[in-house]
């Protein structure tokens, strides 16, 4: 027997199924006409910002990181809620602009943005995190041309990163990001061109559920900032001190000590270096606020012994959900929190391997997990299923096509 990871709290069970927005599984996927589908909860989205406003700062503005979960209804339910959006794409950019985002909320990071994706956010005027001296040359270029000064923020390559980051993204040698000595002289530069100058962008992990560690890389950006602000000699308009907050995947994970990661920002807010005292802070969050409002809701098609093992075989699969696969940047293979949505009250029996439908014995939702005893036709859920599941996984393999995406 393996277990599961920790199903987020705050879902419910109603007529002894799992419950979403106050609807039944059954009642979602038959509303949604066809299964697997992705069921995103306002109510849930709702709470996490809540949570975050109530601990963070005044001061610490709230980014999403659209490629968490670019779902056009998700990304309209969140502009209201968050203070910027941060893109990757000019896709993320219509995306953004088709539910009416202002374009003054947007910056854009990312490696190797094409010269049509520089003009179209120049053009309605997205802050560009400048990921090198080349791009920075580009956008100067593209802005002349356009008679627009474009707004930049450079994003720098810090010298260390998050201790216990599931993904290391500052660093070292890196493809995102200026390398931090060579950020004042790039800075000054842009400036002198005519650039609307923005500031900086320093983002040093992801997916860390450790508050000491989160901490510590805050204090190492803002150092590592006022340091770059003192050498430039400019202040900055804007700081994006980037994310991190990791969320409980696996059996044993904790949540982030929200209320401690809150209270050391805010005394550190409270004194910062009069280098950055009239400086806009921000951080900026994908899975943390979308990955544990997502589930993933997936039909047994069949059900099967081989060997004496029960098998699952679900609608579903890592073409929609390539993380909780275990094929997406993890070593060893652990379950995500999951359940069998339509027998959601009752006793877990039996142990069953959960896989998806295709040809591929990497396609495991849950190996060795002890359910209550399913059946064809019962629902598989797959929790934490918000961030990184629809459009990071590989929906186009085999040919079954996207799953349903429904917000409730
Ligand atoms: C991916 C990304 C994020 C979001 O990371 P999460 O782990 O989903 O919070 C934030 N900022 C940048 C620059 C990113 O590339």
């Amino acid at each position: 027997m393996k277990p599961v990871g920790p199903i987020p709290a705050g879902y419910e069970t109603i007529g002894g199924e799992l419950a979403i927005g106050g609807k039944r599984a059954s009642e979602l996927a038959a509303e949604a006409g066809r299964t697997p589908l992705f069921v995103y909860s306002r109510a849930h989205l709702d709470a996490r910002v809540a949570d975050l406003r109530a601990a963070l700062p005044r001061r610490v503005g709230l980014n999403f990181a659209v490629k968490a979960n670019p779902h056009l209804a998700v990304i309209g339910h969140m502009a209201p809620l968050v203070d910027g959006f941060d893109i990757a794409s000019s896709g993320e950019l219509a995306l953004c602009t088709a539910v009416g985002i202002d374009p003054a909320r947007i910056s854009f990071a990312g490696p190797g943005k094409r010269d049509d994706e520089l003009e179209a956010a120049i053009a309605v005027g997205v802050t560009l995190n400048c990921e090198s001296e080349g791009e920075a040359a580009r956008a100067l270029a593209i802005g002349q041309r356009l008679g627009k000064a474009p707004r930049i923020a450079i994003r720098v390559n810090p010298s260390f990163e998050m201790k216990g980051s599931g993904m290391k993204m500052g660093g070292g040698a890196k493809q995102f990001g200026v390398d931090a000595e060579r950020v004042p002289a790039l800075a000054r530069d842009v400036i002198t061109q005519g650039a609307e100058w923005r500031g900086l962008h320093i983002f040093s992990g992801s997916q860390t559920l450790s508050a000491d560690a989160i901490i510590e890389a805050q204090g190492n950006v803002l150092e590592l900032a006022a340091n770059l602000a003192d050498d430039i000699g400019y202040g900055l308009p804007k700081l994006n001190m980037g994310g991190g907050l990791g969320i409980p995947y696996f059996p044993g994970d904790e949540p982030v000590d929200l209320a401690k990661v809150g209270a050391a920002l805010a005394e550190r807010a409270a004194h910062l270096p009069s280098v950055l005292s009239d400086t806009e802070l921000c951080i900026e969050l994908g899975r943390y606020l979308v990955g544990e409002a997502g589930v993933y809701l997936t039909r047994v098609i069949d059900r099967k012994i081989s060997h004496g093992v029960t098998y699952l075989i679900t609608d579903g699969g890592l073409h929609h959900q390539l993380a909780a696969s275990g094929n997406f940047g993890t070593v060893v293979r652990r379950n995500y929190p999951s359940a069998i949505a339509t027998r959601y009250a009752m006793e877990a029996t039996e142990e069953v391997n959960i896989v998806g439908c295709l040809c591929t014995p990497l396609d495991r939702l849950a190996d060795a997990a002890m359910m209550p005893q399913a059946d064809v036709g019962d629902l598989v859920a797959v929790f934490c299923a918000g961030a990184y599941g629809a459009t990071a996984s590989p929906s186009a393999f085999l040919g079954h096509g996207p799953a349903a995406e429904i917000l409730v």
